[in-house]
């Protein structure tokens, strides 16, 4: 349904440009009437027939009815045009207003998409977290054992909403964000601060990971260059069994440097894969064991995306999948 907002700017607009349209049909019509007008206020010449005043006189006479017939049909036509320009200008304006304000339009609801998904993800924690504090409250013999029970799921849950807080944050500041520096970025020393980064994750579950990047150059800017390859290894990690391998690897191609990050693991199936990169979209909420928002990709694409750069998915359910980062390459 459309916003009253909308609804409300549309019919502004469409009356704008009808004005703008009437204005400029109006003024044609003073002008063009003014002009005949002069024309038709040009005495008519009196003839001098031979020895006949009177057949002169009567020319002259037609001649000017005739001039006041034609003054009127003009009158008559411009009013009509006029009167067709509010109809069909109306119309064409209402129209226009709408094609006008349809990009601001699907901004909103995206918006209001955003927010509804957004307070949806942030409730499911704290009803959890209600839940186990009333349970635990109404038991007058709580143990100690047990209170410490609750306390722990609720930090669990606590960290689930700080995460989530840090992503929608996250991606609020990148769609208000100056558009960032690029510099030339040795890919290299980016893929060495990202392994840094995830490297305890790998470990956790006993994951190697393969890095055999060239040295190459990049346009990009560093600190969003990593972010984004964190997410994806943070990804790879996740979705990959235990005691997998993960390969980061690049390639040329033309003007442009492809940073590929490969894992055996889970797989996406060809029905999520043109989604998996939407906000909160998750493939498989069991495969994704809830551990995650649906927030990473979303965000390493628009960082990459910020870049002048393009991520990518090829992947085959149960086999694996290769995330690619493209990226203009620095000559320098
Ligand atoms: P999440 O927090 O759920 O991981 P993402 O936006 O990072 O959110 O990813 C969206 C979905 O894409 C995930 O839920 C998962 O189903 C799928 N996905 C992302 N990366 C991989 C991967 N390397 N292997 C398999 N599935 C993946």
């Amino acid at each position: 349904m459309k916003s009253r907002l909308i609804s409300s700017a549309t019919l502004r607009l469409a009356g704008t440009y009808l004005a703008i349209m009437l204005l400029m049909s109006c003024g044609f019509s003073v002008a063009m009437y003014k002009m005949s007008s002069r024309e038709f206020d040009r005495p008519a010449p009196r003839l001098q027939l031979h020895q006949d005043d009177r057949l002169g006189g009567d020319l002259h006479d037609i001649f000017q009815d005739r001039a006041e017939q034609s003054r009127r049909n003009l009158l008559v036509g411009l009013l009509l045009l006029n009167g067709s320009v509010v109809v069909v200008g109306g119309l064409l304006s209402l129209l226009l207003a709408r094609k006008s304000l349809e990009p601001i339009e699907n901004a909103m609801e995206a918006q209001a998409q955003f927010v509804s998904d957004a307070s949806h993800e942030l409730r499911t924690p704290l009803t959890a977290m209600r839940a186990v504090n009333e349970v635990a409250l109404r038991n007058p013999k709580l143990s100690l054992a047990a209170a410490k029970e609750v306390i722990q799921a609720n930090s669990e849950e606590t960290i689930k909403l700080q995460q989530l807080s840090d992503n929608l944050l996250n991606l609020a500041k990148q769609e208000h964000a100056v558009p960032p520096q690029l510099t030339s970025v040795e890919l290299a020393s980016v893929v060495t601060a990202a392994l840094n980064q995830v490297i305890p994750a790998a470990q956790a579950k006993k994951i190697h990971i393969d890095d055999a990047v060239s040295r190459s150059q990049v346009i990009a800017n560093e600190a969003m260059l990593t972010q984004a390859l964190v997410i994806l290894l943070d990804n790879a990690i996740k979705y990959s069994p235990a005691k997998s391998q993960i390969w980061i690897t690049n390639e040329r191609r033309g003007n442009h440097e492809l940073l590929h990050v490969r894992d055996n693991g889970s797989g996406i199936s060809p029905k999520d894969l043109p989604h998996i990169f939407t906000r909160f979209y998750r493939a498989d909420a069991a495969r994704s064991g809830g551990n995650g928002y649906g927030l990473g990709l979303a965000i390493a694409q628009s960082l990459v995306e910020q870049q002048a750069g393009q991520v990518s998915v090829a992947s085959q359910l149960g086999k694996g999948s290769v995330f690619t980062i493209r990226l203009k390459r620095s000559l320098s």
